[in-house]
């Protein structure tokens, strides 16, 4: 009951705490900044030789971030996203959100569908990350499955086209890492030329870290504290999706929030999967394509992209990567 009340007042303070970009010490030639964006904890920093350059470099990157939220968030009730979901036929939407929504339909078709973003409804069902998920009967399943298919959109110039009125649209496995693409973009047009963008696991980074590689730590999947493993990597994005930070358990059984979009159902597969690419978005969709897919077929699809590497681990655990990765 407490813990009821002291929610509410602990998620305020987090939110305020993100509007003030909670400052850390900064040191000559780096500025290091936390905000809350996208209900997540986004981490910027930026090296260089003129710190009032970068700081100011680094409040544009989190104005870019934020500006990317309010287009394609299904949490803001204005968003291009949102008014497409409440369309009930047809909508002419901004270019940049067209341009993502086409890079979408893409990754779905050359993942068989198993990157989707018309799961909207089925999310809202689930209600994984709210405060009261919910496990749907196979009945319910069923129903609100009629509710989603990525063919129900069809994209002709500036206007999306829905075939079904109550098709949610969900670009929660896309977005973020669009968003983590722009805040670089940015930070190399105010003249930065190495930063890290951090927003929860979608990792871009810019340059190098003063002529060595970032090393760049995945998570363990089970062991809250240890690393899979230290990635080497420069002027490149590395994202992982996982089943271990979005998640509830009940009767022993573990429910996360990737889908597989044929059963309705949290894909069982995987426990994580890395995703090494040129560009945090597709690193970000095909890293859930490949959880939804499985070890397998998601190590076949990561291995035949160029430019991309992966790292998944399998449902009992075992390790497997691409040929590029090193040992
Ligand atoms: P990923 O594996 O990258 O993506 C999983 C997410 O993708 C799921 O949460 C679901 O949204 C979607 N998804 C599930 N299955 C599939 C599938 N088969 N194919 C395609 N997509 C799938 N969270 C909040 O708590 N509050 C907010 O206000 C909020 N605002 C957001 C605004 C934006 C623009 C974005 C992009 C995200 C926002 N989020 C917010 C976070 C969001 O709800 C997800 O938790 C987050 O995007 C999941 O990212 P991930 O890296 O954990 O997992
Ligand atoms: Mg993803």
């Amino acid at each position: 009951m407490l813990l009821k009340r002291l929610l509410p007042i602990c998620l305020i303070v987090l939110v305020l705490a993100g509007l003030i970009y909670l400052r850390q010490p900064q040191t000559d030639g780096q500025v290091s900044r936390t905000a809350l964006i996208m209900g997540t904890v986004v981490d910027i920093r930026a090296y260089g030789e003129d710190n009032k350059q970068l700081e100011q470099a680094v409040t544009k990157a989190f104005e870019e971030m934020s500006r990317v939220e309010q287009l394609f968030s299904s949490h803001i009730a204005e968003s291009e996203i949102s008014r497409l979901s409440a369309a009930t036929e047809s909508l002419s939407l901004s270019p940049e959100v067209i341009r993502l929504l086409q890079m979408g339909q893409q990754i779905g078709a050359d993942t068989s569908g198993a990157f989707n973003m018309s799961l909207g409804a089925l999310k809202d069902l689930w209600q994984i990350e709210g405060e009261e998920p919910h496990i749907p009967s196979e009945q319910e399943l069923s129903a609100v499955l009629k509710k989603t298919g990525s063919g129900a959109l069809t994209i002709v110039d500036d206007k999306v086209i829905k075939s079904k009125a109550d098709l949610k649209i969900d670009l929660g496995g896309i977005a973020k890492g669009y968003a983590v693409d722009r805040a670089v973009s940015v930070l190399r047009q105010a003249g930065v030329t190495s930063a890290t963008v951090n927003a929860g696991g979608d990792i871009a980074l810019l340059g190098d870290k003063q002529g060595r590689p970032w090393r760049i730590g995945i998570q363990h999947p089970r062991q809250t504290n240890d690393l899979l493993v230290t990635l080497q990597l420069k002027d490149q994005a590395v994202v992982t999706s996982g089943d271990y930070e979005r998640f509830f358990e009940r009767d022993g059984i573990r429910y996360h929030h990737i889908f597989d979009p044929v059963s309705g159902k949290p894909a069982r597969q995987c426990q994580s999967v890395t995703v090494v690419a040129a560009d945090a978005a597709s690193a970000d969709a095909l890293a859930t394509a490949a959880f939804v897919l499985g070890p397998d077929a998601g190590l076949k699809l990561l291995e035949g992209l160029s430019n991309v590497e992966g790292l998944l681990v399998s449902a009992d655990g075992k390790l497997m990567k691409t040929s590029g990765l090193p040992e």
